[in-house]
């Protein structure tokens, strides 16, 4: 893409409403754009990102063999009355009533309408396990919308949803979505903490929050040194019969959010104990029978019985990870993705405006990577290369190549890396390489 025919307002100024660094970021890098509060445009540069973010979501999900459907973002009331929620939700739903004086809702999670679509379809114990998933954007009337993405009212959300014939059974989907929740932040270049969570007035111990450590997370949270050393996937269970004893592995690490945390039963060393801030970026959820059982989501058994469904539910923060990664990989001269979501992989820069022979290189490169099939943006912008340099700094892109006519003179071009900062001075060839 060239950045003359782009679309990419970026901002000089730190916008005075960004408290945290990923919304001052994603303002800056002219990724967002609030429209009300909490409610945001995605603008070009945000949506690539938001679009790599929602890729690997979906890809995890498909590897662990759940299948995605879309349902919509406007719900009937009438299911929630069925379910029991439609009281019990509060304020923070969204309610519209239509021309004919219906009563309908925006979204804010899909536990009901899944569950009705099963029941009508799924009749039979063969039917089952069945694992679907959806990308699809929510919408919580939050109290405090605040710091961006992190917490908006319109969201996009990956929400998944189990149903089995029993609890042993709902418990392999849970593990299944445990492990593809560690393997979607680790291919994010995030390192998620699961900690238990409540399960509020069903009981059991099957909820588990993942969590990211970023210092402007809202709540205080607690956990082993040791899980943040290590690489996860290393431990990534290689059959289907290794995955209980590897859910029970991960799970083993102390890790507690505050309210959870009692600092007078710590069952590890007070020196291997780490105390954060830390944001989530996704909840899974065994709730057995209740939304199967006052909304009769029922199958036939093989003797002919009938019984509720068990079910359980697996939420990811699809937009608020944009902010938690930004978080957690940044520097004062801005935002440096991690490769897997970058929105270009590589930036070409020409420091002298009008110089023929820096644009003619220029050209030539942005046609090679993009022959490789690397995306590339090419700043052939008509601005001073302060400007240039500035700009490709604040988004991050992996990859600069940095082409003036001094360097041709001696017959190279400057490759800098945004993470390392490390700048080369290399042939043309060698800097396709190091790039590509
Ligand atoms: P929070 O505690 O932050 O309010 P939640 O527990 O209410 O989140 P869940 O119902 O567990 O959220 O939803 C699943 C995921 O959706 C969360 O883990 C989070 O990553 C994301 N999410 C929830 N609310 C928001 C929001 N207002 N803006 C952006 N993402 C959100
Ligand atoms: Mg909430
Ligand atoms: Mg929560
Ligand atoms: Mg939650």
């Amino acid at each position: 893409m060239r950045l003359s025919q782009f679309f990419l307002p970026t901002l000089k100024e730190n916008p005075a409403e960004a408290q945290i660094a990923s919304h001052r970021l994603m303002l800056r890098a002219g990724m967002i754009r609030q429209q009300s509060a909490g409610i945001y445009t995605w603008l070009p540069l945000g949506l690539r990102v938001l679009r790599k973010v929602e890729a690997i979501v979906r890809e995890e999900q498909n590897r662990a063999g759940v299948v995605e459907l879309l349902m919509p973002t406007i719900q009937s009331a009438d299911l929630w009355r069925e379910s029991g929620r439609y009281d019990d939700y509060g304020k923070e739903m969204l309610r519209i009533t239509d021309r004919h004086e219906r009563e309908l809702l925006y979204g804010p999670t899909n536990e009901e309408m899944l569950t009705d679509i099963v029941r009508t379809f799924v009749k039979s114990y063969k039917q089952l396990p069945l694992n679907l998933y959806h990308i699809q954007w929510k919408f919580r009337d939050e109290v405090r919308p605040r710091f961006g993405v992190m917490r908006g009212r319109e969201f996009l959300m990956k929400d998944a949803y189990s149903f089995d014939l029993d609890e042993a059974s709902a418990r392999v989907s849970y593990n299944k979505q445990f492990l593809a929740y560690l393997r979607t932040y680790a291919r994010l270049g995030l390192k998620a903490i699961p900690m238990k969570a409540d399960t509020g007035p069903i009981g059991g111990d099957l909820s588990h929050e993942f969590i990211i450590l970023a210092e402007t997370g809202e709540s205080q949270v607690f956990c082993d040194k040791d899980w943040l050393d290590l690489d996860v996937l290393d431990k990534a269970p290689k059959s289907a019969e290794e995955l209980q004893s590897f859910v029970d592995w991960a799970t083993g690490f102390y890790a507690a959010t505050e309210e959870k945390h009692d600092p007078n039963a710590v069952p590890i060393p007070a020196d291997r104990l780490h105390s954060a801030r830390g944001i989530e970026v996704g909840h899974i959820f065994y709730f057995g029978e209740k939304y199967s059982k006052p909304m009769n989501a029922t199958i036939t058994l093989a003797d002919g019985s009938t019984t509720p469904m068990h079910m359980g539910s697996y939420g990811v923060g699809v937009s608020r990870l944009l902010g938690a990664i930004i978080e957690a990989s940044h520097d004062e001269a801005g935002i440096i993705w991690p490769e897997a979501v970058a929105p270009y992989h590589v930036g070409i820069i020409t420091m002298k405006a009008g110089d023929a022979a820096s644009d003619a290189k220029a050209q030539e490169i942005y046609a090679a990577l993009t022959a490789k099939g690397i995306d590339v943006l090419y700043d052939d912008r008509d601005e001073r290369a302060g400007v240039k340099f500035a700009d490709l700094d604040l988004i991050g892109l992996p990859w600069q190549i940095i082409i003036g006519p001094r360097g041709l003179e001696k017959g190279v071009v400057e490759v800098k890396n945004r993470r390392t900062g490390q700048r080369d001075e290399l042939s043309v060839t060698d800097a396709l390489a190091r790039v590509g």
